[in-house]
């Protein structure tokens, strides 16, 4: 850390993950544990538009002492592009974010249907059924769910290649969908007390001047951070997403995006590397 470094980036954050509430491998519990012994500091469960396993998290998070933010990533449709938008420091018990985020999940269902018609129709039956079986959350059925099926039935050789070939625009199991709009899920997020941050900008299929007008409508929603480190990004965009931070004025954020210790296309928690120098972490809020 340079001397001119915001002392809360000493501190071992990890403030993306996901648990079995959405479409993480580990309970909540679980992943609360994982991150205490892997020597994370500060510690946010988000995951995608559920706040179900966070009582759990914060439970656990006591009994092991760890630092535990509140948190949620919200799936939003910008400009015809999913999104994703991460909440931390919400109130969990907010009945209004509750409902809200509960509409965001209510087309999974009928989503996840289509996607198996499709699916089907390239030979691949019962999809939805073999989907379900790595559900804990019946409200929340994803694309993640469907690839583990279509790994474990030998379909591909892991997630990353059932996405290539399968689940984005233009393969047999795409549907479209219509999530949240970038403006509500902000909204929505500081109604509930907390602030919001631009999940992994380096995984937009969208190039740099449609990124920036992205920065730009979140900041004007009232956005506050970008998530300059997250586990796919590389080096390069690193240093772009915190060149990013410091022209548009948003504190930065730093999260492993840890689905399971399986995945292949994800980190472990607490692996991911520190801030550029320069920004002004968003944990600052949080210690
Ligand atoms: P959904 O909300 O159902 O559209 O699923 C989105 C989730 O799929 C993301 O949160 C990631 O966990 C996962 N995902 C998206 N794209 C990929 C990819 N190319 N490789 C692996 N996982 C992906
Ligand atoms: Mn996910
Ligand atoms: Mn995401
Ligand atoms: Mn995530």
């Amino acid at each position: 850390m340079g001397k001119h470094e915001h002392p809360a980036c000493a501190i071992a954050a990890d403030l993306h993950s996901h648990s079995t509430v959405s479409d993480g491998v580990l309970a909540p519990r679980e992943v609360v544990e994982r991150a205490a012994n892997r020597g994370v500091e500060l510690y946010a469960l988000t995951d995608h538009d559920e706040v179900s396993g966070l009582a759990e998290a914060d439970a656990a998070a006591r009994e092991v002492g760890l630092a535990f933010v509140h948190g949620v990533e919200i799936s939003v449709t910008w400009s015809a592009t999913t999104v994703h938008v991460v909440g931390l420091g919400i109130d969990p018990d907010h009945r209004r974010l509750r409902e809200r985020l509960a509409r965001v999940r209510s087309g999974r269902t009928e989503r996840a249907r289509q996607m198996a018609a499709g699916l089907a129709a390239a030979g691949i039956d019962d999809a939805y059924e073999g989907a379900l079986r790595f559900v804990r959350n019946p409200e929340l059925i994803s694309r993640t769910h469907f690839a583990r099926h279509l790994v474990e039935s030998g379909y591909c050789r892991d997630v990353r290649d059932v996405f290539k070939r399968y689940l984005v625009a233009g393969k047999p199991g795409y549907v479209p969908h219509q999530w949240a709009q970038l403006d509500e899920a902000v909204a929505w997020i500081a109604d509930a007390g907390g602030v919001a941050v631009l999940a992994h900008p380096g995984r937009y299929r969208v190039g740099e001047l449609k990124l920036q007008e992205l920065g730009r409508e979140f900041k004007e929603a009232g956005g506050t951070a970008l998530e300059v480190v997250t586990s796919n990004h590389t080096p390069q965009q690193m240093r772009q997403f915190a060149r990013m931070a410091q022209e548009m004025e948003l504190e930065a954020s730093r999260g492993s995006d840890f689905h399971g210790p399986e995945e292949s296309e994800n980190v472990e928690l607490g692996e991911v590397p520190p801030l550029p120098p320069g920004l002004i972490p968003v944990w600052h809020r949080f210690t």
